[in-house]
C-alpha cells in the first residue's frame, strides 16, 4: 500500500489502518520532511511564543518506527499510471518507479495565489504547511528593532477565518496588524453578520485596522518611510508594512490527480468509499471533494479524522461507506471564541439568535434555521461555545 503525502490525513490514515492490520506493508511517499505536527497550531504559535520547531510533536523517523511504515521523504511522487499500477517517484534529482496495490492520495490544498503587481510582489507570503510558517517566522523575528520600540507592522490579505486567525495571534504577539478584504466583515462567507461585526470590534479592540471593500493591487519596496513595504489598495490609499500575509484560500492540490486521468472538479472526486474514478486508488482530506458531503470539499481536522476511520476500515478489507457527523469548526480567535457548524452552502434559510442569548455580555448563540423550520447550523461565542454538544445534537447534519 502506498500512501502519498505526511499531512494529518495520510498519518491519521496509516494510524487507523495500524489498529485493524499490523502486517500490511505500507510506504508513505512525501515531498516534505515527513514530521507530524498539529496544523491549527500554524496560526496561534506566535502568541504562544512557540517556534517552528517547538510544533512538531513527532519526528518523521519515529513515526514510521513506531507504525512500522517505510518512509520515503523529500520525495515527490511525479505520475500514476492507473493501469499498471504504478508511481514514479523523483528523490534527489534520480526517478524511480514503484508498484501499489491499493494507493491513498492524501496532497493537500495549495494556497490560492491572488495576482499582484509590484516590484515587492514576490515577498508575500502565504502559510499552509509548516515550511512556511518557518519562513513567516524566520522574516519576521529577523526584523531589525524599529527606532523607539514601534511595532513592526503586518499587512494580512483576506479576512476569512485563516485571515482573522492570523490577525489575532500576531495582534496578541505585539505586531501592528493591518486587514484587506473585499467583503464588508470579517469570515463574511461562514458567519451571520451579527456575529461578523462582534468579532471585528473584538480584534479591533486588539489594535487591528481593517480595510473593508477594497483589494491589494501592488506592493512596492518603499525607499523611504518607517516600513519595508507599501500596498495600494483598489481605493487608491497606501499601506504600508514591514511583511505582507496572503490568506485567501486554499485551493485542492488534484496536479497529480488530473495528470492520472482520474476524475476531478474543485478536489479529487471521491465515492461513499473514499474511491476516486480509478480502482484501487483512494483519496482523502484538503485534497477530496467527498460524495458524502453532498459534493463538497472539507478542509478541516474532523473531517479528516472521519474520513481516515473509514478508509482504513476499506483498506483493510471491510468496505465502509463514510456518513460525516455534524462537524462543528472551533475558530481560533481568542478576542472572540467562535464555534461554527456551517449550514451546506445550497441550503436557503435565515440566521436568527436564540433569545436566551440576547443581551448576554459574554457570549451568543445563532442558528440556521431552513425552510421547514430545520436546523440546519449554529454559530456559538464566548461562553456560549461550551454549549457545542447539546446544539451539536439539536442540528441536522
Ligand atoms: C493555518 C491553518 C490553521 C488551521 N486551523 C484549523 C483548525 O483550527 N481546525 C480545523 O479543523 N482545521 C484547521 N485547519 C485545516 C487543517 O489543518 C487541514 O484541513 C489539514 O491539516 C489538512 O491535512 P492534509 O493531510 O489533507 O493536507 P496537508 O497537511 O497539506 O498535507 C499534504 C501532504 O502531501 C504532500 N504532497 C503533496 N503533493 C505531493 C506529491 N506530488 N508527492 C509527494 N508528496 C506530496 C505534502 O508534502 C504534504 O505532506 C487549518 C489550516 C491552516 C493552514
Amino acid at each position: 500500500m502506498v500512501i502519498v503525502g505526511a499531512g494529518l490525513a495520510a498519518w491519521t490514515t496509516v494510524r487507523e489502518l495500524r489498529k485493524l492490520d499490523s502486517a500490511v506493508p505500507i510506504q508513505l511517499v512525501t515531498r516534505d520532511h515527513g514530521d507530524f505536527y498539529a496544523k491549527p497550531t500554524l496560526s496561534n504559535a506566535f502568541g504562544q511564543k512557540r517556534s517552528p520547531d517547538h510544533l512538531v510533536t513527532t519526528a518523521a523517523a519515529t513515526m514510521a518506527q513506531n507504525l512500522g511504515i517505510t518512509l520515503c521523504a523529500h520525495t515527490t511522487v511525479t505520475s500514476i499510471d492507473a493501469a499498471t499500477q504504478t508511481l514514479t517517484v523523483e528523490h534527489g534529482g534520480k526517478k524511480e518507479d514503484l508498484p501499489y496495490r491499493q494507493l491513498v492520495l492524501a496532497t493537500g490544498a495549495n494556497p490560492i495565489r491572488i495576482p499582484m503587481r509590484g516590484d515587492a510582489a514576490q515577498a508575500i507570503q502565504s502559510v499552509n504547511h509548516l515550511d512556511d510558517f518557518r519562513r513567516f517566522h524566520a522574516e519576521l523575528t529577523a526584523l531589525p528593532v524599529r527606532v523607539g520600540g514601534q511595532p513592526h507592522r503586518v499587512l494580512v490579505i483576506g479576512a476569512g477565518l485563516i485571515g482573522c486567525e492570523f490577525a489575532n495571534d500576531l495582534a496578541q504577539a505585539g505586531y501592528a496588524v493591518h486587514v484587506v478584504d473585499p467583503a464588508s466583515g470579517p469570515m463574511a462567507a461562514l458567519l451571520p453578520p451579527a456575529v461578523g461585526e462582534q468579532l471585528r470590534r473584538a480584534l479591533e479592540a486588539l489594535g487591528v485596522v481593517w480595510h473593508w471593500g477594497v483589494t491589494v493591487q501592488t506592493l512596492q519596496g518603499a525607499a523611504t518611510g518607517a516600513h519595508r513595504y507599501v500596498g495600494t489598495l483598489s481605493d487608491g490609499t497606501s499601506v504600508e508594512a514591514d511583511a505582507v500575509l496572503s490568506a485567501v484560500g486554499l485551493r485542492a492540490d488534484t496536479a497529480l490527480a488530473i495528470l492520472a486521468g482520474l476524475s476531478c472538479d474543485r478536489g479529487v472526486l471521491v465515492d461513499a468509499q473514499l474511491q476516486t474514478s480509478a480502482p484501487g486508488v483512494y483519496a482523502l482530506g484538503d485534497c477530496a471533494q467527498y460524495a458524502s458531503a453532498g459534493g463538497r470539499t472539507l478542509p478541516y481536522v474532523m473531517p479528516i479524522m472521519n474520513a481516515a476511520r473509514a478508509l482504513a476500515a476499506t483498506l483493510s478489507g471491510t468496505p465502509t461507506d463514510l456518513v460525516f457527523p455534524l462537524m462543528p469548526v472551533a475558530i481560533k480567535t481568542p478576542a472572540l471564541p467562535i464555534t461554527v457548524a456551517a449550514p451546506h452552502p445550497d441550503t436557503q434559510g435565515v440566521w436568527t439568535q436564540d433569545p436566551a442569548t440576547e443581551g448576554l455580555l459574554d457570549g451568543g448563540a445563532w442558528r440556521f434555521v431552513d425552510a421547514d423550520g430545520a436546523q440546519r447550523g449554529f454559530v456559538l461565542t464566548g461562553k456560549q461555545c461550551s454549549k457545542r454538544m447539546e446544539w451539536s445534537k439539536a442540528t441536522a447534519p
